[in-house]
C-alpha cells in the first residue's frame, strides 16, 4: 500500500506544474514549419511575452534552458576583458557570473551571503568607487531559487541613477516572471533573461532575453557574440527559420501559446496576488511549525522573500529525510537545498526548499502542508502546533466568498 498512489505534484522550483491544457497542446501532429499555425503565433507569442515583462523592448528566443539565455544575454553585450559587477545572493547570480568568466570577461563580485539581498547603501559605495566607469554590467537575479531570497530591482536602478553610473542592469527573472511583480521598463532594466519552465509553466527548452536601445547599442560592439546566439537576427527576422535560429521548437511553442492565454485570462495582477497569498499560507505554516524544533525559513524577512519559492533549513539528516518520506508516502516532490553549504559536507543534508510558483493553487499548496506535517510526524522532527490551521485561515481570509 502506498498513500502516494494518485496525481503526484512535483514542488519543485523548476520545472513546475504543467496545466492539462498546456499538455493538451503539445499533443498534436508534426505541424508544417513554413506556413500555417506555427509560423503565424510566433508574433504574438512574442507580444505577449513582452506584456508579462512589462517591457516595450525586443525580445530574443533561443532554444535552450535558463543557462544558454544567461550565456546568450552576456555574449551579446560584452566584449573581452571587460567586467561584470556580480550581485549574489545565493547559488545563481554566481551560476550566471561562471558563464560570464568562461567568455572571457573580468568579474567584481560583491557578496551579500545566503540569507540576505543586495545591501543597497553598499552597492551605492561601491559604484562610486568605480569613478572611470570600469564596471560594464551589473548582474544579478530577481528571486534566487537557491536562497529564496528577492531583490529590490528598482532600487538597484535607483542606485545606479544616483550614482550616475552607466553599467547596464541586467536581471535574471527566470524563477520569478509571472510569479513576481516585475516592470522591466519602469524598473530600468536594460536586459531581462527568463525561462519558460517555472512560472511560464511550459517544458523546460525555451528562454528569452529581453533588451532595451541601450542593449542593443551594446551589441554593435560586442565581441562575445557569435552567430547563434547573435540577438539581431532573432529579434527582427528576415525569414522566419531566423527566430530560432534554425527549426522553430514547434511543440514547446504550442505549449507556451497556450501557457500565455492562461497567464492573459487570469490576469498578471491576480496571478501576483495569488502568489502572494499561497505564499503566506506556507509562511504561517513554517512559522507554527518552527516555534518548537529546528525547522527556519530561510529569509528572516517576509518583504525580503520570493513568492514563488521557499527555502529551509531544519538541520541534517532531516532535510533529506523530510524531502524522501513526502515524496514516497504522499506523491509531493519537494526540493533539495542547494548552495547553501559544500555538497561533501553532512550540514548539506539539513536544508530543503519548497516551490509555489506557476500552475498551483490552495489545495495544492495546503496538501503539500498537510504532508510536510505527516512527514515531521513520521520522521520525529520536534514541531509546533496549529501550522495547518494557520496556512488554512490565510486562505480563508483572502477568499472571495
Ligand atoms: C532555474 C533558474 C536558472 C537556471 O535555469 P535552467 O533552465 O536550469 O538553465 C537560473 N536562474 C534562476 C534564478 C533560476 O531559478
Amino acid at each position: 500500500m502506498s498513500l502516494a498512489n494518485g496525481r503526484e505534484y512535483l514542488a519543485i522550483p523548476g520545472p513546475s506544474v504543467m496545466p492539462d491544457r498546456v499538455l493538451r497542446a503539445m499533443h498534436r501532429a508534426a505541424p508544417n514549419i513554413y506556413e500555417g499555425d506555427i509560423v503565424d503565433e510566433v508574433a504574438g507569442i512574442s507580444r505577449d511575452l513582452k506584456a508579462v515583462a512589462k517591457t516595450r523592448g525586443e525580445l530574443a528566443i533561443y532554444i535552450a534552458n535558463g543557462h544558454g539565455a544567461w550565456e546568450a544575454a552576456l555574449a551579446n553585450t560584452h566584449s573581452r576583458g571587460e567586467t561584470c559587477l556580480v550581485l549574489a545572493t545565493g547559488r545563481f547570480a554566481l551560476g550566471w557570473s561562471q558563464h560570464a568568466a568562461g567568455l572571457g570577461l573580468e568579474l567584481d563580485v560583491m557578496d551579500f551571503g545566503k540569507q540576505s539581498d543586495v545591501d543597497l547603501d553598499a552597492l551605492a559605495r561601491h559604484l562610486a568607487a568605480d569613478a572611470d566607469h570600469r564596471i560594464k554590467s551589473v548582474l544579478v537575479v530577481q528571486v534566487d531559487t537557491a536562497t529564496s531570497v528577492k531583490n529590490d530591482i528598482a532600487g538597484i536602478r535607483r542606485v545606479l541613477d544616483e550614482t550616475g553610473h552607466p553599467a547596464l542592469l541586467m536581471v535574471d527573472c527566470i524563477a520569478s516572471l509571472a510569479c513576481d511583480r516585475y516592470e522591466m521598463d519602469a524598473w530600468g532594466v536594460d536586459v531581462t533573461v527568463a525561462g519558460s519552465q517555472k512560472g511560464l509553466m511550459t517544458p523546460p527548452g525555451l528562454s528569452f532575453v529581453f533588451f532595451n536601445d541601450k542593449a542593443a547599442a551594446a551589441r554593435e560592439t560586442a565581441n562575445c557574440v557569435t552567430t547563434y546566439w547573435d540577438w539581431r537576427p532573432r529579434s527582427h527576422p528576415e525569414h522566419f527559420y531566423q527566430y530560432f535560429g534554425g527549426t522553430a521548437p514547434t511543440h514547446h511553442l504550442f505549449a507556451l501559446r497556450e501557457a500565455l492565454a492562461m497567464i492573459a485570462e487570469e490576469g498578471l495582477e491576480a496571478i501576483h496576488t495569488r502568489h502572494e497569498v499561497l505564499a503566506r499560507a506556507v509562511w504561517a505554516a513554517f512559522d507554527a511549525w518552527g516555534a518548537e524544533g529546528p525547522l527556519r525559513m530561510n529569509i528572516a524577512d517576509p518583504a525580503k522573500r520570493s513568492t514563488a519559492v521557499t527555502a529551509l533549513s531544519i538541520g541534517a539528516p532531516y532535510g533529506n529525510e523530510i524531502r524522501k518520506w513526502v515524496e514516497a508516502n504522499a506523491g509531493v516532490t519537494l526540493g533539495l537545498g542547494i548552495g547553501m553549504v559544500d555538497r561533501a559536507n553532512p550540514d548539506s543534508h539539513g536544508f530543503f526548499r519548497i516551490a509555489h510558483m506557476g500552475h498551483v493553487n490552495a489545495h495544492m499548496v495546503l496538501g503539500a502542508l498537510g504532508a510536510i506535517e505527516a512527514g515531521l510526524t513520521a520522521i520525529g522532527v520536534p514541531h509546533g502546533s496549529g501550522a495547518l490551521e494557520a496556512a488554512a485561515r490565510v486562505c480563508a481570509g483572502s477568499s472571495s466568498g
